[in-house]
Parts: structure tokens; sequence; C-alpha cells
């Protein structure tokens, strides 16, 4: 059910998870999956009459921990593995309707601690290499379930994307230098993209954005993961995500849609202290209220984006929709 084939012109892996294609569809509220369980209504993934924050593994894995040896073999060229792995669902919320931009800091707050916690765990997995925590948000990113959550994968191997950016800041810290934290000061410095500003965390449009509206959430202590976060900035952290979320919702007057996604370090057991530098990405579709940012032949076939705004722009429109959000 579960198998990786590498591609050789790329040099990554490609999971294959067959039995995704029977999961539950944008089903109608009253038969949500997430839902709790109401006393004598149809049992749904949690079996309580409430909750605060769940975490269940997905039913529909992408990775599973019991994958077997794939029975296709492959070749030199082009070999496969077993997809074994770890998929979790992060419940924020037992309101079906909630969105994380709606919950107390409070709650966001104890998000980041079961985020942490599930970073630890599932890293400590000795087949796991890469604890992806991340959220799909709305329609347009192709959500089958409207219940406020977000999911984690526990990958076998470093996924493409981060493997690319830890390869970029170990060059780059050759001279003792933190990539991102040097990043992180040019952006303080010049400050036309810093869109909002905690006590340890700063969030700005990075001056190379792929998405019109994409902002970057950096702790600005040099820590690898988030569970190495200490308690006030967890603190900060949910601060500051909340205040994100409030002016993105803001933005164009909708609930906007989102990908969120962590990069910190694997957990393959090396040392990635000055290397990787934990931050949380989100980039939101939308170019307008009504126009998507599609990832048509140039960014799919080529690997270029191509933007259509500039970051200094849309960090000023950003800006001025969590200012005029703030209570
Ligand atoms: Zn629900
Ligand atoms: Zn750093
Ligand atoms: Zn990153």
């Amino acid at each position: 059910m579960n198998q990786l084939r590498w591609d050789p012109t790329l040099e990554e892996w490609v999971a294959y998870a067959t039995h995704r294609q029977d999961r539950t569809f944008l089903p109608p509220a009253e038969y949500c999956p997430l839902c709790p369980t109401k006393p004598g209504g149809f049992p749904t993934e949690v079996p309580r009459e409430s909750y605060e924050i769940a975490v269940f593994e997905n039913r529909f894995p992408s990775f599973a921990p019991d994958a077997p040896e794939p029975e296709e073999k492959g070749s030199a060229l082009t070999p496969t593995a077993s997809g074994r792995g770890v998929c979790e669902v992060v419940l924020y919320s037992d309101e079906h309707d909630a969105t994380l931009a709606g919950m107390s800091e409070g709650r966001i707050r104890n998000l980041v601690e079961v985020w942490a916690d599930r970073y630890e765990e599932l890293g400590s997995l000795d087949f796991v290499q890469y604890v992806f925590i991340f959220e799909n948000k709305g329609e347009a990113i192709g959500v089958t379930l409207h219940h406020p959550h977000g999911q984690i994968y526990a990958y076998p191997f470093i996924p493409p994307r981060p493997a690319r950016e830890l390869r970029a800041a170990r060059e780059y810290s050759s001279g003792d230098r933190c990539l991102h934290c040097d990043l992180l000061s040019q952006e303080h410095e010049d400050g036309r993209r810093i869109v909002a500003k905690g006590e340890h965390f700063s969030a700005f449009v990075p001056f190379y954005a792929h998405f019109p509206y994409e902002a970057h959430v950096y702790a600005r202590r040099c820590i690898p993961s988030i569970a190495d976060l200490n308690g006030e900035e967890r603190v900060d952290l949910a601060h500051l995500l909340k205040r994100l979320l409030v002016g993105y919702d803001n933005l164009f007057g909708f609930s906007l849609p989102y990908m969120m996604v962590m990069h910190q370090a694997p957990t393959d057991g090396e040392d990635y202290r000055g290397v990787a530098h934990f931050h949380i990405e989100f980039y939101p579709p939308n170019r307008t209220a009504d126009k998507l940012k599609y990832l048509a032949s140039s960014e799919t076939g080529a690997g270029a984006f191509i933007a259509d705004a500039l970051p200094e722009q849309t960090a000023a429109t950003l800006r001025e929709a969590l200012e005029s959000a703030a209570p």
C-alpha cells in the first residue's frame, strides 16, 4: 500500500499511497469524522463527547509504521523502498467551524506544546528522519475536511525542500554564521518587509517571497527545533501566530486559505546546531481576493517562480491588515 520510488532525474523519492483514493471527501458537517462523537451518534475518529486538542494516526496515511518491503523491486537505476513513516492528524478544537486564527492564545500555546511533543516523540523513532508539521487550510489548497486541523508527516527520509535549505545553510555556515540568523538581521535592519515583531519571534515577507503574501515566522534565538523553545518563547510564538493569522483573515475580509509548514532539524541523529534554525513558513495562494497563484508550467516544470507583486508592497498591505485588526 505504501511504497517509495526513486526518481533518479530529480534525485528524490516519490511516495505512493494508493488507498488514499478512498478517503473521505468534504462530508456534510453532521458527518464530520473529526468532530467529537455525540451520544447516540455515529462514531467519529474521537470517541469522546468533547476534547481540547486531539492527535491520532491518519487512517489514510501516506506513510505507515508497518509498511512492508514493496513487492515491486524496481531496478538499480530506479529502486523502491517501503513507505515506512507515521502520519498524524492534529485536531485544534472540537468546534467544527473554528479556525486557528479564532482560537485563544492559550489554546495556540497548548498547540505549540503538542507540536513540540510530537516532534520529539516521532523524531525518536529509528525509521524517522524528518518530522514535518504542517496545515493545509481551505478548499483552494485541496482540503478534504473543514474541521480545524493540521497534520504531521514523519518521513523516512529528509524531504527535498528542507534538504536543499539545510544544504544551503551548511555551505553558508562554514564561516561560523547561521544563514537564517543573518537573513533575520537583514530583515530587521531593512524593516520594509517586517509584518510583526514579538519578544522572541519575528514575522516578515521574505525578500525573495515566492507567493505574494508569503510570511515567515522566525525564532530570534538560533535553535534547531520547536522542542528547543523555552516557556517564554512558546508563549510569544502563540502570540505572534495569533496576530499574523488574524491579520491574514483581515487582509481580504475572509478566512484566508494557506499552507503552513515548519522547517527545523531532521531527526536522523546528525548535529544541526547553527544549521537548522526553527521557523514557520506560510504560503497563502491568493494574489487578490478572487485570484489565486497557480503553480503552472514555469513553477512546476522549470522550478522557477514568477511573482507579480514585490514583497515590499505585499508586506506593507499585510502589515496594515494586522494593525487594523488589532484590538
Ligand atoms: Zn467537525
Ligand atoms: Zn540561526
Ligand atoms: Zn524554510
